[in-house]
């Protein structure tokens, strides 16, 4: 373990600073452009959407950012999260590995989530803003903006993906217990909102939308901003708690990672438990393999092209470099929601590019297949998304006994899947299928790219 890991470790085991891996890459990630003028963005270009200390670590290169003391008292509620050997999943796959994981279902959310929406909601109140605004898809995210934003006295507003809104019914209601409002999108309270429902009155919405119309209401009003729960840089900065948590716990525990393994929609429960690990590997103290996991039908890494693209469908963000599918390429309907983004963050993206991690595909009913046999046998429900890099592990561990090697696994298990037992029910019914990928979709919708002089 490096000075740095021992210096941040408070007499509550709760990390004092979160690691920014920028400050340690071999070389520095592509810069985001300005969508108009194919120039790297600057701060102003941002200032109407984030609070200003965002905007800083968002390009920051300083290798710690202290975790302000409010924020770590909120992550008292649930910080440090369990750090769980999973002893009967080890018996019932009869391997010589030893599995461990990391658990951030214990958060009030249910996920990782809010790692980051208390640290944003926590420096958009320094700012004196009043009011948030953001999309969800399944809900993860807009219930854990809703309670970070009840604990700040920000008022929080969702934009939910109507099909949504509809189906999963109990998410709207955490929000609202939070004290947030939640709104079905493509609504008539905004213009982009009004433009989609005029053409097609019975839209089900989709996240481009609801980010479109949750963009357009910060950018009117000077008392509210904007808030994104996965892929910006910052998102990933305030994740690394999870990592630096695990260090320490994997280093009580007398143990090293052989192979260190996350989820990754957007990548940021991924870079939280890798990144820390990353570091440690190319400062020669770590050895361990690190793989992300993805949907087979929404293969960022492992079927996208590294390209400079738009973060949203209709093309208001600014062009970043990442493994992308296209801005255009529409994921047929999954129930692993978070995992349906079309692109990666652009550093999960730059350190796959350099080759520093191992990219992973899994289909649904075989993720689905993993997480029962892990509930019971550690009798956690798995999220959906999370399901992924359960069955990564397995897979692991499986491996290490027909190589008779006893290796050391530890994941990210993201969420409890606790909202999410619509899925298990599908999947039981055998509603379930593994649609074959569409490689002509993903064609056409790479070959709207945009074009970019690099
Ligand atoms: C949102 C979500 C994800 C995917 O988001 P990342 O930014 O890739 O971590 C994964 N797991 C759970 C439980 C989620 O809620």
């Amino acid at each position: 373990m490096s000075e740095q890991v021992k210096y941040l470790l408070g007499e509550d085991r709760i990390p004092k600073a979160w690691y920014n891996i920028v400050a340690d890459l071999p070389e520095p990630p592509p810069p985001p452009l300005h969508p108009g003028t194919g120039k790297p963005i600057g701060p102003d270009d941002l200032a109407p959407i984030f609070p200003m200390a965002v905007i800083e670590q968002e390009v920051s290169t300083e290798r710690w950012i202290e975790i302000p003391e409010p924020v770590r008292e909120i992550y008292k509620l649930w910080r440090p999260s369990p750090l769980i050997r999973a002893r009967q999943l080890e018996r019932a796959l009869d391997t010589p590995a030893k599995i461990f994981f990391k658990y951030e279902g214990v958060s009030p959310a249910g996920s990782h989530k809010p790692n980051t929406s208390v640290a944003q909601a926590y420096y958009n109140k320094q700012e004196g803003v009043k009011r948030l605004t953001t999309e969800t898809g399944a809900g993860q995210w807009g219930s854990s903006l809703a309670f970070a934003g009840s604990l700040f006295d920000l008022e929080v507003e969702v934009y939910m993906v109507k099909v949504s809104y509809h189906q999963k019914p109990y998410r709207r209601a955490l929000m609202e217990t939070y004290g947030a409002r939640c709104i079905a999108s493509p609504s008539s309270l905004t213009a982009s909102g009004r433009a989609i429902l005029e053409k097609s009155p019975d839209s089900t919405g989709s996240l481009g939308i609801a980010i479109s119309e949750a963009v357009e209401m910060a950018v009117q009003r000077d008392d509210t901003k904007y808030a994104l729960g996965s892929v910006l840089n910052h998102v990933l900065l305030h994740q690394t708690v999870i990592g630096e948590e695990a260090m320490l716990q994997m280093a009580d525990a007398d143990v090293e990672p052989d192979v260190v393994i996350g989820c990754a929609g957007g990548g940021s429960n991924f870079a939280g438990i890798a990144f820390p690990y990353l570091r440690e590997k190319l400062a020669g103290r770590s050895h361990a393999r690190i793989v992300a996991v993805e949907p087979t039908s929404c293969p960022t890494m492992t079927k996208g092209r590294y390209a400079y693209d738009y973060g949203d469908t209709g093309h208001l963000t600014p062009l970043v470099k990442m493994y992308t599918l296209g801005a255009s390429f529409v994921p047929p309907g999954f129930h692993a929601g978070g995992l349906r983004y079309h692109g990666m963050s652009p550093l999960v993206s730059h350190v796959l590019h350099l080759g520093l991690i191992e990219p992973k595909a899994y289909a649904q009913t075989d993720c689905f297949a993993a997480a029962v046999q892990f509930a019971r046998s550690e009798g956690i429900v798995p999220a959906p998304e999370s399901s992924h890099a359960v069955k990564a592990a397995i897979d692991e561990a499986l491996r290490c006994k027909a190589e008779g090697k006893a290796e050391t696994i530890l994941f990210c298990l993201s969420g409890h899947g606790h909202f999410d037992m619509q899925a298990y029910i599908d999947y039981f019914a055998g509603k379930l299928k593994d649609v074959p990928f569409d490689h002509s979709a993903l064609e056409s919708a790479l070959a709207e790219l945009p074009m970019v002089a690099e």
